[in-house]
């Protein structure tokens, strides 16, 4: 059925059969780059071309797939006056199927008399005609009988690909039908006695049959990935990262650690820093914290809380602990704002125990970087804050005994671990607003034991979010001048697509700051913020507004995390249906900090389904941990994590969620292998595999 030209695994896709130069580029930028990557992509459903209803069996509510020719096609205009596009099709029986999309006029030009179609809908009745027809289904043109590749996108069980920029579903399947002899090169390391208690096909027929899955396999269990291909790569991947990160855990514990003493008197140093009552659920991660320092082996805790649940208080006093040890302590931002924030906001706390505190970021003069690094590490200077500048090789710690990571999603796991060698195996906090169940972190992060601050400060009233059509903008904004009047300060924000900030929206933010300052805030003083700032001025319009030398702050999203001005009482997030559900979320967290009554106003233009969902959750929820799971349900596990960002897994077949059964057994199953065959050959075997084919997408380098 394939041509066997030479393909090897390693071969750049640009030599495959039909890709070429610009293909491949395309391609690449979904991380595809070898003929392996594309044997690892995997179809996101399959249909049974084998078996179509004929027409005839295509009744009002019947969904299924179905063949036919294109007999006729025009576009036409549907009640509500938008362009309906229709076709008529026949089947082999000569019976007749109308075929509508709605709002698809660009379908004129694709569908045409004469070209065969695999489709995949539901049947509709309509009353006015009293016949059946198939509204807007998914549909793909199939080639001609005589067509040497008519084998491949019908006839079989046919895989069903998401597209690629354009690159179409058909090309994928005809790349992967030319990439499947290489196959037969991949090497299969899953232990044997997996292998056979699971009864799970070899490596190379386990992908084999996920991309040309054999007839007498159900469909049913391929469309639920439970096919025997399937659950071999699912459980694959599963196991070589819980391999990993268990042997990175036992690693860790068994290095030697610092025990942080707890006498009295620090108890007492601890209560003297308290400018407030810490909640009950302070109390209890606190006492999580402190239970960990004390052990002899490092700590490598997760510290989770809603968006001003107050963490830096948490990281605060155990910072007092560490330094009354005579240990010191770096906090690390993901940026110059964030460093900054925090350098502050321990400036105040530690003032009652006189902690010298030194902020060391990036845009600092080497000269003042140098001096810096001197008093760093003459141990001057207890407490040092800073950004990734800090993980530069040339900082150097007198005395490292704590690190404290403000929101882990910005930060991957290899720079932790870099970290961590940085001082003796200091202890390790990692603090973070993405929620996420328990289990899931568990077994995610491996390594990391979790802490949850389930509960905001006192006093606290949720924010009143409403949704705000662009069309309705204008009315918004006496209702946020009101505000200013009564003295309180607002953020208006402008997405970006991505921090390296994008030219145009980086014009709306700048062209919109002078809109609001000579028109809308008339008479306020609005101040203006974005990534291209210097870091330097950024501080600097940060400080002014916290001082409240500004009413009005516009900006980009750089100031998503973090950011704490409890006199802003108003948010309006421009555009936020370009926005993520957790980035609202954060963004949202910005106000509703002091007590005062808060605002958030979410503008937006034209909605998708997804977006709908998301504003809708926004307005009805200020629980991050509902807003989360309503975040996995609409986007999936993927995404929401921000894989890449993360330094998470990039998990090609599996679902964290969906298989989290799996996910155990895999766990279960690397921790019996770890603890059988640990300096055997077939352990050494499995190390070697383990770090030539999945650290580096595992973030786990740097494993001893
Ligand atoms: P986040 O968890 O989002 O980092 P912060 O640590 O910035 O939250 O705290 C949010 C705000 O709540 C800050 O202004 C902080 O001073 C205040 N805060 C924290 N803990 C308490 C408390 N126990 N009582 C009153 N205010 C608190
Ligand atoms: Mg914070």
């Amino acid at each position: 059925m394939y041509t066997t030209a030479l393909v090897h695994l390693n071969s750049p896709l640009q030599y495959l059969k039909g890709v070429g130069p610009t293909l491949a580029a395309k391609l690449q930028a979904k991380g595809l780059e070898t003929v392996e990557d594309l044997l690892f992509y995997p179809p996101f459903r399959y249909e049974d071309r084998s078996r179509f209803l004929p027409f005839r069996q295509f009744r009002d509510g019947q969904a299924g797939a179905v063949l036919g020719t294109v007999s006729s096609a025009r576009t036409k205009t549907w009640r509500n006056g938008q362009p309906m596009f229709e076709a008529e099709l026949q089947d082999e029986e000569g019976n007749r199927l109308l075929v509508r999309w709605y709002n698809a006029r660009y379908l004129a030009s694709e569908i045409v008399p004469g070209l065969k179609l695999a489709l995949f809908g539901k049947a509709e009745f309509d009353f006015k005609l009293g016949r059946n027809f198939l509204s807007h289904p998914e549909f793909e043109v199939l080639p001609e009988d005589s067509d040497p590749e008519a084998a491949l996108h019908a006839g079989r069980i046919v895989p069903i690909y998401e597209t690629i920029g354009k690159i179409s579903r058909k090309q994928i399947r005809r790349f992967l039908s030319h990439a499947l002899p290489a196959c037969q090169e991949l090497v299969d390391a899953l232990p044997a006695q997996l292998r056979a208690r699971y009864n799970f096909p070899a490596l190379a027929e386990a992908v084999r049959l996920i991309h040309a899955p054999e007839l007498d396999v159900a469909l049913e269990q391929l469309n639920s990935r439970r096919s025997p291909g399937h659950l071999r790569l699912i459980f694959e991947e599963f196991f070589w990262l819980e391999f990993g990160l268990l042997r990175k855990q036992r690693e860790a514990k068994s290095t030697p650690g610092i025990a942080f003493q707890l006498t009295p008197a620090i108890r007492e140093r601890v209560k003297a820093m308290l400018p407030f009552k810490p909640t009950e659920a302070q109390k209890r991660a606190l006492k999580e914290i402190a239970v960990d320092m004390a052990k002899p082996s490092p700590m490598n805790r997760l510290l989770q809380g809603d968006v001003g649940s107050g963490k830096t208080l948490v990281a605060a006093e155990s910072a007092v602990i560490a330094v009354e040890n005579g240990y010191q302590v770096a906090l690390l931002a993901p940026t110059e704002i964030l460093a900054a924030q925090h350098y502050l906001s321990l400036t105040k706390f530690f003032r009652p125990l006189g902690y010298a505190i030194a902020l060391v970021t990036g845009s600092q003069s080497p000269r003042e970087k140098a001096q810096m690094k001197k008093v760093v590490a003459a141990g001057l200077t207890p407490i040092v804050v800073g950004t990734h500048a800090l993980l530069e090789k040339d900082v150097e710690f007198a005395k490292l005994g704590l690190v404290i990571i403000d929101e882990q999603h910005r930060f991957g796991v290899l720079q932790r671990m870099f970290l961590r060698q940085k001082g003796l195996a200091p202890d390790v906090l990692v603090m973070t607003a993405t929620p996420i169940p328990r289990t899931l972190a568990l077994t995610l992060y491996g390594d990391l034991d979790v802490s949850i601050i389930d509960q905001l400060p006192p006093g606290r009233r949720p924010v009143r979010t409403e949704h705000v059509t662009q069309a309705k903008a204008k009315g918004l904004w006496p209702k946020v001048r009101r505000q200013l009047e009564q003295g309180r300060q607002a953020y208006v924000v402008y997405p970006l697509v991505d921090e390296s900030e994008n030219s145009l929206d980086l014009k709306s933010a700048v062209e919109m700051h002078r809109l609001h300052e000579e028109q809308t805030f008339s008479g306020f003083r609005v101040g203006l913020l974005h990534g291209q700032l210097p870091a330097a001025e950024k501080e600097a319009v940060m400080d002014r507004f916290k001082r409240h030398e500004l009413d009005v702050l516009v900006s980009t999203t750089v100031i998503e995390v973090g950011v704490d001005v409890p006199n802003a009482t108003v948010m309006v997030i421009e555009n936020a249906e370009k926005f993520g559900l957790a980035q609202l979320h954060q963004l949202r967290g910005r106000v509703g900090r002091g007590a005062h009554e808060s605002f958030c106003y979410l503008v937006t233009g034209k909605l998708n389904d997804v977006s709908a969902q998301r504003i809708r959750a926004m307005t009805e929820s200020n629980d991050g941990f509902r807003l989360a799971e309503t975040d996995l349900e609409i986007r999936g596990p993927g995404e929401f994590f921000g894989t890449r960002q993360s330094g998470l897994p990039q998990l090609r077949f599996a679902h964290v969620l969906a298989d989290r059964d799996i996910l155990e057994q895999a766990r279960e199953e690397a921790m019996r292998f770890i603890e059988k065959e640990e300096g055997s050959l077939r352990f050494r075997q499995a190390v070697d595999y383990l770090e030539q084919h999945w650290q580096r997408r595992y973030g786990l380098a740097q494993i001893g």
